[in-house]
């Protein structure tokens, strides 16, 4: 074998789809007729599922992500901890942070960003929950209004400074306002009662240009879903377009019509300018409205809707075979976590196949939809498993239960189950990080 090499595979992006395929691909690792490295910018994997838990203290941070490195212990895949700036494609070369890392077959696992859609003053003004930053970022956010509510005895200031708006009525924005209300309303309210903070100072309002919340989800679980925020006191307004943000204010009404350019002239040209027909004045606002796939340019390869890359049933990217793609970086298939944990298997088995030269053994891509969990605050989840939608604190057990199982290691899930049980009975920590 001296002399010989092995062929390399990098995967681009520690998260759902990156790791998984990473732990699949360990059997041809172990065997020796292949050389493992994944790349991610944290050391740590993150289970985004529980980051609005994070964001309204009722797990730590800490809770929610695992060493990559803990993950693949023993497996003999490389980690390297940088940030990737581009992939040459013709020269096989990832470029990172850390200089450039050669592969024979490349795996783009990168996730995506928060989509904005161009709206002005939205990134710039508000808060978005996408890594765990961003959850501590909001909670720190929270309870910094707080404080300044505190000192102030005029009562329409106050109330101004308890305001939260969610933009997005997506599994993320129904998940998030469904706890941030009990949060602020039974955890702060309680801590700053001296202050004269009732529950009734405290907002949350949720917009979605969508005429339903959860719009990819079954009928009846978005009834139930908008049933019980409004129970829950979540001002929920649909069908309404933010077309605009600013410092503490989003303006909604008609969006701006842009026509691509005419042939011969440089600039697109405004059909209808925008039109502003309310304006919500919130002290901190959260956009969690839609995501974009990470964009590098791979010379040859085809972007779909959201900047995802196209591929094939192969799950390899149109164009360039030695490249595969999965997750929310690629199209076709719903942005979930268990859509990415179900293809890292048909990816790692198709190079596995590829390197063992049986192409006999490669296997397209099917996705089996295991069903359909968004939990509605404490003691509430709403779900839909193989067509039966059930609701109610069953529901919110099995929702916790399936996320504690996700987790790698039994260290998690008891750090996880302890920071949940303690929740149950006292109330959750305000430190502000
Ligand atoms: C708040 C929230 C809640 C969610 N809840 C659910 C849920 O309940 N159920 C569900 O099925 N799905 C849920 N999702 C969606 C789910 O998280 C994604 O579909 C899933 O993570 C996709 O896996 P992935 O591997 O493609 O991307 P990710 O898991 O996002 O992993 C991408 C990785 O690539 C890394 N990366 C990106 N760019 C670079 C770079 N330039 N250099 C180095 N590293 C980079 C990132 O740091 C990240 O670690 C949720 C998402 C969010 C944001």
């Amino acid at each position: 074998m001296y002399g010989m090499s092995i062929p390399r595979i990098v995967i681009v992006g520690g998260g759902f789809g990156g790791v998984y395929t990473a732990r699949h691909l360990k059997p041809i690792v172990e065997k020796g007729i292949a050389e493992v490295t994944i790349i991610n910018r944290d050391n740590y994997f993150l289970f985004t599922p529980l980051l609005h838990e994070v964001a309204t203290g009722a797990l730590s941070s800490h809770s929610v992500v695992e060493p990559i490195r803990e993950i693949l212990r023993g497996s003999n895949v490389h980690f390297v901890q940088a940030e990737v700036k581009g992939i040459d494609a013709d020269k096989k070369l990832v470029k990172t942070s850390s200089g450039p890392i050669a592969y024979d077959y490349l795996v783009v696992s990168s996730g995506a960003t928060t989509n904005y859609y161009g709206v002005p003053g939205a990134e710039k003004y508000s808060l978005t929950l996408k890594d765990l930053s961003d959850a501590i970022n909001i909670r720190t956010a929270l309870i910094k209004a707080c404080e300044k509510a505190a000192m102030t005895t005029d009562i329409e200031e106050r109330r101004r400074l308890l305001s939260v708006l969610i933009v997005g009525g997506g599994a993320t924005g129904v998940e998030l306002a469904a706890e941030l209300i009990e949060f602020m309303r039974d955890t702060l309210c309680s801590y700053y009662h001296h202050a004269c903070f009732d529950s009734g100072d405290m907002t949350v309002t949720l917009v979605a240009s969508s005429p339903d919340l959860l719009p990819v989800f079954p009928q009846e679980m978005r009834a139930i879903a908008l049933e019980e925020l409004k129970k829950r006191g979540v001002d929920v307004r649909l069908g309404v377009n933010v077309i605009e943000v600013a410092n503490h204010e989003v303006r909604t009404g008609k969006p701006a019509v842009i026509a691509p350019a005419a042939p011969g002239s440089p600039v697109p040209h405004i059909t209808q300018t925008a039109v502003i027909e309310s304006v919500i004045l919130a002290q901190t606002i959260i956009w969690v409205a839609g995501v974009a796939a990470t964009q590098w340019d791979i010379p040859g390869a085809e972007r779909e809707r959201g900047n995802r890359i196209k591929i094939d049933e192969l799950l390899r990217v149109v164009g360039r075979p030695e490249i595969f793609a999965l997750g929310d970086a690629s199209g076709t298939y719903p942005m979930l976590a268990q859509v990415a944990s179900q293809q890292a298997k048909i990816v790692a088995r198709n190079i596995t196949a590829v390197i063992e030269s049986k192409p006999e053994h490669m296997k397209p891509f099917s996705f089996k939809q295991k069903g359909l969990l968004a939990s509605l605050g404490k003691w509430y989840a709403v779900g839909s498993i193989h067509g039966v939608t059930l609701k109610g604190p069953f529901m919110w057990w099995l929702w916790r239960t399936i996320y504690l199982f996700n987790f790698h290691s039994w260290r998690k899930r008891f750090r996880i189950a302890a920071e949940w049980t303690v929740d149950l009975f006292y109330p959750r920590d305000i430190s502000s990080m």
